[in-house]
């Protein structure tokens, strides 16, 4: 009878086939294969990476906040966390997470909210949507296909009655928030712009992306 060893697979950065720092303001779109890892790292601490996902072979299945959050009984994502579609299909799963607070309620900025929630003096500044549009337009993302998105490091506490606050986030320089793809996952990320809330501690920061699957 052979012995059972179990081997942790340990992942480094050197054998990453995805290794990129993506600046404040600018984006990210890629396709992660299914069972790859993808690493999401806070590189300065408190910057809010607003993060979309979609079936990678059917773009009109993408992830759902509403059906994730109802079906883990749980408005934050942490490890463990599944992803889902709003067709109930799973997308990816965190594996990873010393982040601790990820908020998937509070959406991405656009101009538009800027204006409501800031004045019109902030119309002119560069915002998520913008960014999802144009790493999203190589793939076939328009307006139509942008959906609810997460914000991994955003630190947006729900108040008793339900409303959202903004509040300092919970992350430091180097934490990293990881999830596993479950099937072809396309991943498209704006790392936030925004100056006008605590969520990016008034100053946007870079973030650095990894991956690991076979090339
Ligand atoms: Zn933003």
């Amino acid at each position: 009878m052979t012995a059972v060893v179990e081997t942790a697979v340990e992942l480094r950065d050197a054998d990453a086939a995805l290794d990129r720092v993506v600046q404040a303001g600018d984006g990210f779109a890629g396709v992660i294969p299914a069972g790859g890892e993808f690493r999401i790292v806070d590189l300065c601490g408190n910057q809010a990476a607003d993060t979309l996902f979609y079936d990678a072979l059917d773009l009109g299945n993408r992830y759902s906040a509403t059906d994730t959050i109802r079906e883990q009984g749980a408005v934050y994502l942490t490890t463990g966390s599944q992803l889902l579609s709003h067709r109930g299909d799973l997308l990816v799963t965190i594996s990873a997470d010393t982040g601790g607070r990820h908020d998937t309620v509070g959406g991405a900025c656009s101009q538009e909210s800027n204006v409501i929630r800031y004045g019109s003096h902030t119309r002119h500044q560069h915002a998520c949507r913008e960014t999802f549009l144009r790493y999203g337009a190589p793939f076939g993302i328009g307006a139509r296909e942008l959906g609810h998105n997460v914000n991994f490091f955003m630190n947006v506490p729900l108040t008793p009655a339900g409303a959202l606050t903004f509040a300092d986030g919970l992350s430091g320089p180097g934490k990293y928030v990881q999830v596993r793809a479950e099937r072809d996952v396309l991943v498209l990320i704006s790392n936030c712009p925004q100056l006008n809330n605590p969520c990016n501690g008034w100053n946007p920061t870079p973030i650095r992306l990894l991956g690991w699957w076979q090339a």
